[in-house]
């Protein structure tokens, strides 16, 4: 088994990899410079040529990309090749707001199949495996993305998409899958079915899940892992840049590696743009230098991470973002406490008892932001020391209480009363953005 996919560039020493990031960099910003009149125009009110840019020590000379550019010139005006050289369209889910449109030329193609490889390599498979892919096909990159690394190693690919989860358990154990993508939430929503179906994690034949397109806990990995009997990986990506295979983790799990030989990450304040020092939280900053149909630099993701050197055990020297915990959109702000929805499923998940099915509403009353936890009810939640419902409710609200500083309604529901999500899951419902 091929311990790397690509070893000569995901084990690269530092000396070689900024050698070959400076000399695509000044490439690509003299391709963008030359065929996208928006991004030409952004330089030059900078008073920044291509000619500046000799290497990765001048990156933040360049001006930042920001989603609204790519709704300001929709759908193909940061298209940095002629139209009939690009062979795919893919777009935003949108998940905040309208959606954007990106383009891949054949190569870009070769360059995301290669990433998501790397990605699958790491989790363990090769040409042998059988790839359930259940993120959606479609205009969102999970499907076709991931379906591409696998192609690529040769593994037998099975393109269910999402939806009709019983049939998809079915498929899973008479086909034999042997390695699984989805959203973590879908793959909980697929780990529950099965065990309303009946079907133990002994009889499939899963060894590895990789789960992205939303942020997740290290608590959720552990209860996928039981409940599927599998090895869960994050992979981390984003439509604007390739799609998932961005970054992804290695058996080590302590971070996501970033194929930072075709996408260099930086770490930015979002207040003042200025760039932090690896090891500092911040807003997470992308430049594609490879890319040829829509090649974004600086483009800045809102995710909030932090980036890492460190040496890490599986061998490879590539660059590590720890897990996003979230955007800085999804970052609510309740009474002056900045809390993320991660941080909240984290808590519910530590307490041990309690399913991943939660709901999070945030409102104002009186002046007042309020914020309701609804949480569903399972039988594991009751012991002999919690016997009501209003202890169980009381603990739970003790626990966000001392962990986020903040109090909160925690309201129990029945079992499999809330949503179950098949693609990104939509867990917050802020009734404050409705009133302003
Ligand atoms: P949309 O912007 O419409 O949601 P995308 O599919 O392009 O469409 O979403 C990319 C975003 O999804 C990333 O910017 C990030 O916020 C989130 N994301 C993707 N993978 C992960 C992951 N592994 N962990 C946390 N967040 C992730
Ligand atoms: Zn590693």
């Amino acid at each position: 088994m091929k311990k790397y996919w690509n070893e000569s560039r995901e084990c690269a020493t530092l000396h070689e990899m900024r050698a070959l990031q400076s000399f695509r960099l000044s490439q690509t910003v003299r391709h963008v410079y030359q065929n996208v009149p928006y991004y030409k125009a952004k330089m030059d009110e900078l008073g920044v040529t291509p000619d500046d840019i000799k290497g990765v020590d001048d990156l933040s000379k360049l001006p930042f990309m920001y989603k609204q550019d790519l709704r300001d010139t929709y759908p193909y005006g940061l298209f940095a090749k002629p139209l009939d050289e690009v062979v795919r369209i893919h777009a935003s889910s949108g998940t905040t707001g309208k959606q954007i449109v990106v383009g891949y030329t054949r190569k870009d193609l070769e360059i995301w199949d290669e990433c998501a490889a790397r990605a699958l390599t790491a989790a363990g498979g090769d040409h042998t495996d059988f790839m359930h892919v259940s993120y959606g096909y479609g205009l969102f990159t999970g499907g076709l993305g991931v379906h591409g690394g696998a192609e690529k190693i040769g593994m037998t690919v099975i393109p269910v998409s999402t939806g009709n989860t019983q049939r998809q358990i079915n498929i899973i154990k008479d086909f034999g899958s042997t390695l699984i993508c989805c959203t973590p939430s879908y793959a909980m929503y697929i780990a529950e079915t099965m065990q309303e179906m009946g079907i133990k994690k002994e009889d499939i034949k899963l060894k590895a899940g990789l789960f992205g397109a939303e942020p997740w806990t290290q608590e959720m990995r552990e209860k996928l892992e039981d409940m599927l009997g599998l090895k869960a990986y994050d992979i981390y990506g984003l439509t604007e840049i390739i799609g998932p295979g961005v970054s992804f983790e290695c058996e080590e799990q302590t971070g996501m590696h970033i194929c930072e030989d075709h996408f260099i990450p930086e770490i930015i304040d979002p207040d003042t743009g200025e760039v932090l020092p690896e090891g500092e939280q911040g807003e997470l900053v992308f430049s594609c230098i490879t890319k040829e149909a829509f090649p974004l630099l600086r483009y800045r993701t809102r995710d909030i991470a932090v980036l890492s050197r460190k040496q890490c055990s599986c061998g490879r020297t590539l660059i590590k973002m720890l897990k996003p915990r979230g955007r800085t959109d999804d970052m609510l702000i309740i009474r002056g406490v900045n809390v993320f929805p991660s941080q909240i499923e984290a808590v519910l998940l530590s307490m041990g008892n309690s399913d991943p099915f939660y709901q999070i509403i945030v409102d104002r009353v009186n002046n007042t932001d309020t914020l309701e936890i609804k949480v569903e009810l399972s039988d594991n939640m009751f012991s002999d020391i919690i016997r009501s419902v209003e202890d169980i409710e009381n603990n739970i609200k003790s626990a966000i209480e001392s962990t986020l500083g903040i109090s909160a309604k925690i309201t129990l529901v029945e079992p499999k009363t809330l949503t179950r999500f098949e693609g990104k899951a939509a867990r917050v419902t802020d009734k404050r953005k409705l009133l302003d």
